[in-house]
Order: structure tokens, then sequence, then C-alpha cells
């Protein structure tokens, strides 16, 4: 007889079968000729044109690897934010970062902490690494400092804060982050999840980038996939202590980034302009949006970022599951958000002016003439 179990098969570990895959945003509306696709916080601007020219030189060069360190990229950052290169590290998005910082820092029987309606890919890193996910309960849809210092223990190797947080949209000013940072052991890395920092007018931003470059235990990540308009190409980046950038430069892939990437990257941070441009737009049809939802008589939750949270009535034919299923038969692609803890709300990004007009359309039409 073979010494060999013929009946055994592969096993996981206990932590990876314990995550739910992230769902995507839906991007198809079956049978619909013109679709708005407002469920991915993606910016109707689209990239600057610098970067999509950028991405087109790089064919010429596609057999050959691209710069593992993302040289370009990483001086474009830091001259746009003032920041030393060295202390920097691009990613894969930024998603790739969260999951690194995790992998480098949380092992088997160490926890960490995120919000409880805090962005999904904060769990899914937290059990990739092996470590037990702690959910801090939120006020009013908005972290809690005192509830996440409160959630903290010895084993406590990590915490997630989305600054604002999607899908609320909701944010903390930086003296409530700074009371955070000062309140968690020096051991404990405090992630600050910044994809949505170039939209926030109340900008404490260059605090945060300080704080992450003298704090030994602050990490700041950031994104090219929402005002720069470049989520296909999957650029992200991270600026922390030396202990952390060394950490996660040991354990990313050699060449996480493409060059296409890189060079996309570098073209869209130094097109100011663009940005600008984007910022304008989003605060103009923010608050147009807003206002317009609240007309119709939904709560809407005040948001800092480029999307809105929408909650609806639990009556039947009024709830979200049904508003998202008439929004899509008129071509008006949402987020449900259901899996963040909030069954009867919807995310709408900002898009251009005509699909933003589109979503508050058929949002109308489902509330019908005698709305509340
Ligand atoms: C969109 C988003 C990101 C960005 O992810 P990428 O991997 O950089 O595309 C990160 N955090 C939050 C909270 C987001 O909503």
């Amino acid at each position: 007889m073979s010494v060999i179990d013929p009946v055994l098969r592969p096993q996981p570990r206990p932590g990876v079968l314990a995550i739910e895959a992230y769902v995507p945003g839906k991007s198809a509306a079956p049978g619909v000729a013109k679709i708005h696709k407002l469920s991915s916080n993606e910016t109707p601007l689209g990239p600057s044109p610098r970067a999509i020219e950028a991405v087109r030189a790089e064919a010429a060069t596609l057999a050959l690897y691209p710069d593992g360190s993302a040289t370009r990229l990483r001086a474009a950052i830091g001259a746009r934010y003032g920041l030393d290169p060295a202390r920097i590290v691009c990613g894969a998005g930024s998603d790739e970062l969260l999951t690194l910082l995790a992998l480098a820092f949380v092992g088997p029987g160490d926890e960490g902490i995120f919000c409880e309606h805090g962005f999904l890919v904060y769990r899914i890193a937290i059990l990739t690494a092996g470590g037990t996910p702690v959910v801090a309960p939120e006020t009013n849809l908005t972290a809690n400092v005192d509830a996440i210092l409160a959630a903290v223990t010895l084993r406590t190797r990590i915490v997630y804060l989305a600054n604002p947080n999607n899908p609320t949209g909701t944010y903390l000013p930086f003296e409530e982050v700074r009371r955070l940072q000062a309140g968690l052991p020096g051991n404990v890395v405090l992630v600050l999840d910044g994809a949505y920092a170039e939209y926030v007018r109340a900008n404490d931003y260059t605090a945060g980038l300080e704080l992450a470059l003298d704090a030994p235990n602050v990490v700041m990540t950031r994104t090219f996939s929402k005002i720069h308009g470049l989520a296909a190409q999957r650029i992200g980046w991270m600026v922390g202590s030396e202990v952390v950038v060394d950490a996660v430069n040991r354990i990313r892939g050699p060449f996480n980034l493409s060059a296409g990437g890189i060079a996309a990257g570098a073209a869209a941070i130094a097109d100011e302009a663009h940005v600008a441009a984007a910022i304008a737009h989003n605060d103009e049809w923010l608050a147009w949006l807003t206002r317009a939802v609240e007309a119709l008589g939904l709560t809407v939750t005040p948001s800092v970022g480029n999307f809105l949270l929408v909650h609806f009535s639990d009556a039947p034919g009024r709830t979200a599951a049904e508003a998202d299923a008439h929004l899509t038969r008129a071509g008006v692609i949402v987020r449900r958000v259901s899996s963040y803890g909030l069954p009867n709300a919807l995310r709408v990004s900002v898009g251009s002016a005509e699909a933003n007009r589109a979503f508050v359309d058929a949002l109308a039409d489902f509330l019908g003439p005698q709305r509340s």
C-alpha cells in the first residue's frame, strides 16, 4: 500500500476560507442601449491626455521589463507633494499596498482593526495575512476614534482608516486622526487610506502626509484610480517610515507596476490643471446631486468624496433593492452596499452632467408622483 493517502486534497488555510471575495460594482445593464456607470467612483473626466499619450509611447518597448523601482513615478509624486522618493512605494493599485501592509505586519493570532462600514478590502487583507479582523463601531456612519482605541488589544498590529470612507463619504478632521495616532501603541501600523483625498475641500492632507513622514507607525496610501482617472492601469502609492517602506519593498513583486502604469502616473500627477478641473466638476455636481435627491424626499449622508450614499424607505416598492432594479432598467448603474452593512442604501458616483441628470430622472420616476 502506498504511504500517500489517496484522499488527501490541498487545503487552504482557515483564514482563506473565511474570505468573501470582493465583488466589484456592476458595469452592465443587459438589454439597455445607453448606460451610465455610476457604480465604481470613476471620474467622468477620464485621465489627463498626457497620461494617455504616455501609455501609447510605452507600446514601443513592451518586450522589456519595467523599472522595478518605479523611479520616474516616485520622483514625480515626490516633486508634486514635496516628499522624499525613498519614502514612497508604488503598487498595482492601492489595493495591493493595503494587502502588502497586512502581510508585512500581521500574522496568525494578530488582530487588525477597521471601522463598521469601512472599505471591504481591509477585512480581506487581514484574513489573507492570517490575522483576525476586528470591527470598530461607528457613530452616525462616521469613524469613531474612541471606539477604535477601545478595540485595541495587545494583539493589534494594524488599523485601517479610509478618510474619507467609502461607501459612506464621511470624514474625520485631522485633529481626530492625530488623536487616533497619539492613542495607538507604537507597534500598531496606522494606515490612512486617502483614495479620495484630492476631492476633500477642507484639505488636511498635507498634515496627513507629514504625519506619515514623521511618525514611524503611520502610512498614507493614495491612488491614481479615482481623481486621476487611471483605474484600468492599476497604480497606487504609499508614503511611510523607513521601517514600513523597507518591509513592503521586501515582499512586493519585483515588477509590480507595468511600464504603462509608471509612465501614465508620472504624467498624470504633473497635470495639475486636469486635477483642478475634476475637483471643480465634483464640487458642482456633488452639491447638485445632493440637493436633487433630497428634494425627492430621500436622505443623503453628507459626502466629501466623489460619490454619495442615498438611504431608502423600508416600505415595499420603495426599497434600495427595488430602486436599484429600476435604475438598472433605465441604464443607470449604481452600487448596492449590503455587504457594507447598509442593506437599504445605494452608493452613487458623481458622473457627467448627462449621467447625473439621468440618475435623478430615473430616481424621480421610481418614486412616482406621490413621493414622501
Ligand atoms: C477606490 C478605493 C481605493 C483604490 O483602489 P485602487 O486599488 O488604487 O484602485 C482604495 N481605497 C478605497 C477606500 C477606495 O474606495
